[in-house]
């Protein structure tokens, strides 16, 4: 049985699954995504990623391609025609298929629309976890609206690229003012070393997390001293722990920067933790 996509209404063969080439997602890059981890089957933090998938395409007045709740049926039956139960869940949503023009088509078009999923083997996920990586620092080089989830992602790609030829497994970018503001693919963290838990507030240029969200109530239920503000990349450095947070990484233990131990060298205690009970809850409210 091979991978199953959903391409503007229909399931189709991976192999066989493609888009118009005018859709502006493709050319243009005038489109939003979303990515929805999965534990058994189900999709975790959906609120949300569906409250985030709204907001993406409000900002770019792109509609809602269908309700939430049918939007909600596609993604499961896609997940459902794959077999798969552990793994991610990828939506984008175009403005659609028009004759190349920069502005919007006068006449409205509508949304062209594509879920994949994709297999994650768990044990190897908690062993990258067990093990913690290596981070890289880039200068930040991205637009004004990081907020928006959009797949224009080259200053990401070419982090990411950055980071892999490093040997490091996430590229944080750096801001003029010597400040940390998120990874290529995900939020960047730190636990000082007076153990106060810290990560970019959202009013800086970056993407509003769904898993940092989430991480955050977590971090409150467990009592843990928490700020959101702005950190350097020295202070970064002097750090107890860091790591890192998305629907892909979940949360990942960062045991350097640019090649310069953090902490022990090893996974902290407080992100080991935070780790296992973001997962315990993502799992226990994932539908
Ligand atoms: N920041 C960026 C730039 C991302 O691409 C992502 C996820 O893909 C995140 C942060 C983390 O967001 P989430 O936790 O919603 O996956």
């Amino acid at each position: 049985m091979g991978r199953i996509a959903y391409v503007n209404g229909a399931y189709v063969r991976h192999a066989d699954a493609a888009v118009h080439i005018e859709d502006r997602g493709y050319q243009l890059a005038d489109a939003i995504y979303e990515v929805w981890s999965m534990s058994d089957g189900r999709l975790c933090d959906p609120e949300g990623h569906f409250a985030r998938l709204e907001r993406s395409l409000g900002e770019l007045s792109i509609v809602m391609p269908m309700s939430r709740a049918a939007l909600t049926t596609v993604l499961r039956e896609t997940v459902r025609r794959n077999h798969i139960r552990e793994g991610l869940v990828y939506l984008q949503v175009s403005r659609g298929v028009a004759p190349r023009d920069h502005a919007f088509p006068t006449q409205p078009v509508p949304p062209a629309v594509v879920v994949t999923v994709k297999r994650v083997d768990p044990d190897a996920a908690e062993a990258r976890a067990a093990a913690g990586v290596g981070v890289i620092t880039t200068l930040e080089n991205r637009w004004g609206r990081c907020d928006i989830k959009t797949v224009g992602l080259l200053p990401n790609v070419l982090a990411k690229q950055a980071a892999r030829a490093a040997g490091a497994g996430e590229a944080w970018f750096i801001d003029a003012e010597g400040k940390v503001t998120e990874g290529a693919s995900s939020n960047a963290w730190i636990v000082t070393a007076d153990g106060v838990l810290v990560t970019r507030d959202t009013s800086a240029n970056i993407l509003r997390g769904v898993t940092r969200a989430t991480l955050l109530d977590v971090a409150r239920s467990e009592n843990i001293r928490i700020e959101e503000r702005a950190f350097s990349l020295e202070e970064a450095l002097a750090a107890r722990e860091a790591f890192f947070t998305g629907a892909g990484a979940l949360l990942m233990p960062v045991v350097a920067i640019d090649g310069r131990q953090i902490g022990t060298g090893h996974p902290g205690p407080v992100a080991t933790r935070l780790r296992s009970l973001y997962i315990a809850t993502a799992r226990a409210a994932a539908i």
